[in-house]
């Protein structure tokens, strides 16, 4: 509850680009390729230089933090809310036939 910001929908709209990651992550077809380069970075230290490795390491890092902010902000997070490609789907009630309505 601490972490919790007081603005937190103005802080959730500064967020934006954490929100597409932390859904974008997410996909199997993006975090795949993503996983080989930062376990293959591990491998390849003969050949890609130390500050090279330390930018690949460094974005699992903004990963972590994308989720974290995603979860804390989770109620404004357009993709989880509708009208942001999210899943949402709006129940309707049911039509009753004509010959049912009160009407
Ligand atoms: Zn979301």
């Amino acid at each position: 509850m601490l972490s919790m910001p007081l603005n937190a929908a103005e802080r959730a709209s500064q967020y934006q680009l954490r929100f597409w990651l932390a859904h974008s992550a997410t996909d199997p077809r993006i975090i795949a390729p993503y996983l080989i380069v930062l376990i293959g970075s591990n491998f390849a230290i003969g050949i890609i230089t130390p500050w090279g490795w330390a930018a690949i390491q460094l974005t699992m890092v903004y990963l972590v933090l994308a989720y974290s902010t995603h979860r804390k902000l989770q109620p404004w997070c357009p993709w989880c809310s509708e009208g942001g490609g999210g899943s949402h789907v709006e129940d309707l009630p049911p039509v009753l036939p004509r010959d049912r309505q009160l009407v």
